[in-house]
């Protein structure tokens, strides 16, 4: 009966975590994608991975420490089995175990870049260059990858296909599967004098200036993708994405939720008693007036319609919310205080006396 502890290489009472780890360098070291030459590596790599299936569940390992005994048929049982694994612990860096994934030319990569703005520039939607360093084709061999005055040639071993057929040995039996052509590592083709500019990747990292266009109502957080505009790919593959990260510098003036502002308008108790006409701000800069009503009370909410932030990529756009506060004053001179006091006479209200607030504000 095969040990599957001496297999991994480690103790009887091993946590997951070690086992993880054991798998995970053992598998990177003898996966068959990358002993393309040695068809023992195979083998040795299913043994190795049996021997995590079954460690790596409490399960199987509790069964196998009592000594029970594990056919084929209870391992890898989806046929998915092992890619995934494989998958959890290199997130696709190798080909699929018996399966197929060619890696060609390969992808540009993506791009992140920061966008700072102001409330005004986020309502209106704004034209940014920004410097990025991405990569872009190599000028001195025009993205081939080959030393000028020479030429890529066509894979042998693939005949520019990148992958080849294989019969593999499996549990299953015998399976012809598809796999990287290993002469030109899934390219379909072979340079034989690399570019000493990009050596021979085709690219080279470029300092280039984006303008990017900043849609009308963008949030801080927003995050917008633009398909394409990221660093170049290999010979056929497509270009990378364009992430732009928007960042919206606070605003005194405006709260915003959603696509509401929120204001806020401080009034005396006068004021807001008598009404008043008041200055608003506008996110554009500019400012219009509303009529504050006589009686207003603290708390009271003016809505402006669709003078809010533009709703991204739809129609329309939010509110705007202003809220009274009635500003109680605590600083009277005595003049406002007699004056005061007199209203509070007139108006039925019983007020402290000032000796007993000003007793009251000493003996703090
Ligand atoms: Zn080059
Ligand atoms: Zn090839």
């Amino acid at each position: 009966m095969k040990d599957y502890y001496q297999i991994l290489g480690v103790a009887r009472d091993a946590t997951q975590d070690e086992i993880k780890k054991a798998f995970r360098k053992l598998a990177r070291d003898t996966h068959p994608d990358a002993n393309p030459d040695d068809p023992a590596a195979e083998a040795r790599f299913r043994e190795i991975a049996e021997a995590y299936e079954i460690l790596s569940d409490p399960q199987r390992r509790a069964a196998f420490d009592r000594g029970e005994q594990f056919g084929a048929g209870d391992l890898f049982s989806n046929f998915g089995g092992l890619d995934e694994i494989l998958q959890q612990f290199f997130g696709g860096g190798f080909g699929g175990f018996g399966g197929v994934r060619r890696r060609g030319p390969q992808r540009g990569s993506d791009i992140g870049v920061n966008v700072d703005l102001n409330l005004a520039e986020a309502a209106t939607g704004v034209s940014r260059k920004i410097d990025v360093v991405s990569p872009e084709r190599c000028p001195a061999c025009s993205g081939s990858g080959a030393e000028a005055g020479s030429e890529p040639r066509r894979c042998p071993t693939c005949n520019g296909a990148g992958q080849v057929q294989v019969a593999r040995q499996t549990m299953l039996g015998q399976m012809m599967t598809v796999a990287e052509c290993s002469t030109c590592r899934g390219r379909g083709e072979i340079i034989d004098k690399p570019c000493q500019v990009c050596s021979g990747s085709g690219r080279v990292d470029t300092e280039k200036t984006l303008t990017v266009e900043i849609p009308a109502g963008v949030d801080d957080g927003t995050r917008l993708r633009l398909t394409g505009r990221g660093g170049v790919g290999e010979r056929g593959a497509p270009p990378g994405d364009l992430y732009v990260q928007v960042r919206i510098e606070a605003n005194p003036e405006f709260t915003r939720v959603g696509d509401d502002l929120h204001h806020q308008v401080r009034l005396g108790i006068a004021e807001a008693t008598f009404g008043k006409q008041v200055k608003v701000p506008l996110v554009d800069g500019s400012a219009t007036e509303i009529d504050i009503p006589p009686g207003t009370q603290s708390g009271t909410v003016f809505r402006l319609s669709r003078q809010g932030m533009p709703r991204l990529q739809r129609r329309g756009r939010g509110d705007l919310l202003i809220t009274i506060e009635v500003v109680v004053p605590t600083d009277l001179t005595v003049e406002a205080e007699d004056a005061l006091r007199q209203f509070a006479e007139a108006h039925g209200e019983e007020p402290a006396d000032a000796k007993r607030r000003r007793r009251k504000r000493r003996g703090r």
